[in-house]
């Protein structure tokens, strides 16, 4: 019977509110808030913390989590990401910054907590266009080979029955602030960015997917956080999801496509941080690597592209919903409908990679 007796009620209320509490130290360093990799061992349930080596490890029965001491690299059932700031060890404990376990971590292990909009509609922006041709290989440019993907993903998004808008659908050129406000005309959307890389070196190679970096943290690429990482950004409501579907998305392309897996980054480019809807970046190789450039030549390999975001985008949909309790990093996405991958002689794309700790 309802309502017969507050007293008994307020007791169960506030018994219940002490059973999901839990009790975290925190550490201050370097003016901001660490936590225990032991106590993030037991929030989130795994079954074997290895802290005492300089690559802490958290395994569990089907989620594993591994950085390295005063490294930003972290990893996630193998999916790789960068961190804000890197783990530390202070005494006899290691500990992850309180930005990363909320930023990060919270919202990659418990998606259906994030309380993410459902998603109708996908908002495809193939980079650059017109004159602004992008990065160049000696096969094509990034505007072409960014386009083709967008059409490609267009198609199989459409199919699983998604409405699918694209900020260009021709070779024009739009500028960014112009694709952030079309994004920002869409609801119950997600904003997808296609582009390649350009690397100084030819030995770089691989994929990363950018996300918006949360306010106060500093850009992956860059070591130290400078003013302007304190602006505020609109994309910021978005953090939770932002970084969820960067998992999503970065997890089949890399299950799709296979390495180098460059990672899951921050930055704050402009179609990240002026849009309202959830977005993130993918870099699908660099045309200034000899064997990249080749691939992404290849008709077959921008069709994996668009296959992996299509994949992303659905795996995400469904991390989010309420009551799924889906962890989003996942590295086995690859299902019987889809058994292709880029290079089927590469035992490689099924191994978890190791972390390298950072100098
Ligand atoms: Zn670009």
């Amino acid at each position: 019977m309802l309502g017969c007796c507050p007293v008994a009620a307020g007791l169960l209320f506030l018994l219940l509110s002490r059973a999901v509490a839990f009790d975290w130290t925190i550490t201050k360093f370097d003016n901001r808030d660490y936590l225990p990799l032991d106590q993030i061992a037991r929030f989130y349930s795994f079954t074997q913390a290895d802290l005492t080596s300089d690559i802490p490890t958290l395994s569990g029965a089907t989620l594993r989590l591994q950085g390295g001491v005063n490294s930003r690299e972290l990893y996630l059932n193998g999916l790789k990401f960068i961190l804000s700031f890197p783990i530390i060890r202070v005494g006899d404990k290691v500990l992850m910054s309180r930005m990363d376990l909320s930023k990060l971590v919270e919202p990659v292990l418990r998606p259906a907590k994030i309380r993410g909009s459902p998603v109708h509609t996908i908002v495809l922006d193939p980079g650059h266009g017109g004159f602004d041709q992008g990065a160049q290989s000696q096969f094509g440019s990034e505007k072409d080979f960014a386009l083709d993907v967008a059409l490609r993903a267009r198609q199989l998004l459409v199919r699983f029955g998604y409405n699918v808008r694209l900020t260009r659908a021709s070779d024009v050129f739009v500028p960014l602030e112009e694709r952030a406000m079309y994004a920002n005309s869409e609801p119950a959307a997600v904003f997808i960015s296609i582009h390649f890389n350009a690397g100084a070196r030819e030995d770089a190679s691989g994929i990363e997917t950018y996300t918006l970096a949360p306010r106060g943290v500093p850009s992956s690429n860059d070591d130290f956080l400078s003013l302007a990482d304190f602006r505020p950004c609109v994309g910021n409501l978005r953090d939770g999801e932002n970084i969820a579907l960067a998992s999503a998305m970065h997890s089949a392309l890399i299950t799709r496509i296979g390495g180098p897996d460059r990672g899951i980054k921050r930055a704050r480019f402009v179609v990240l941080r002026d849009i309202l809807i959830p977005g993130v970046l993918v870099e699908g190789g660099f045309l200034t690597s000899p064997q990249d450039q080749l691939r992404i030549a290849t008709p077959a390999y921008r069709q994996l592209l668009a296959e992996a975001i299509s994949q992303g985008v659905r795996a995400y949909s469904r991390a989010i919903e309420r009551g799924n309790p889906d962890v989003i990093a996942k590295r086995d996405y690859l299902t019987p409908e889809s058994p292709k991958i880029w290079d089927p002689a590469n035992q490689n794309v099924y191994a978890l990679p190791e972390p390298k700790a950072q100098q």
